[in-house]
C-alpha cells in the first residue's frame, strides 16, 4: 500500500475507491489511479514515503521528538502557488516526521 502525506503533514489513508482521507485534517484527497495523469506526482512522493534508507539530503536539524541532530529534509510545493513549498523533516535515527514553513 502507498503511503502518501497531505499538504498538513498528516498521513493519507484509502477512504473509498480513489479517495484518500487525511488522518490529521479530515481533508479527502482524490487519488485516480490512472497512471498517466498521475506518475508526475506519484515520483515525488514515492522519494517521500520511502521507508527504507531514503535517497534523500541530511542536515543538521534537531529532531523534537528524540534530539537526534541530523534529518533528512525535503520541499513540498502545495497545490496553489502562491503559497511558500513546505519544508519536510524526518530524523534519521527514529524516523519522526515534521514540517517547518519556510
Ligand atoms: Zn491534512
Ligand atoms: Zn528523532
Amino acid at each position: 500500500m502507498d503511503v502518501e502525506f497531505c499538504d498538513c503533514g498528516g498521513l493519507l489513508v484509502p477512504a473509498r475507491e480513489n479517495v484518500r482521507r487525511c488522518r490529521n485534517c479530515g481533508r479527502e484527497v482524490e487519488k485516480p489511479f490512472d497512471s498517466r495523469l498521475t506518475d508526475e506526482t506519484k515520483k515525488t512522493e514515492i522519494v517521500v514515503i520511502e521507508d527504507n534508507e531514503p535517497d534523500l539530503p541530511v542536515m543538521e536539524k534537531e529532531c523534537p521528538k528524540c534530539h537526534h541532530d541530523k534529518s533528512y529534509y525535503w520541499l513540498i510545493q502545495t497545490r496553489s502557488i502562491d503559497e511558500p513549498p513546505t519544508q519536510f523533516f524526518r530524523c534519521v535515527e527514529c524516523r519522526h516526521v515534521w514540517r517547518e514553513y519556510k
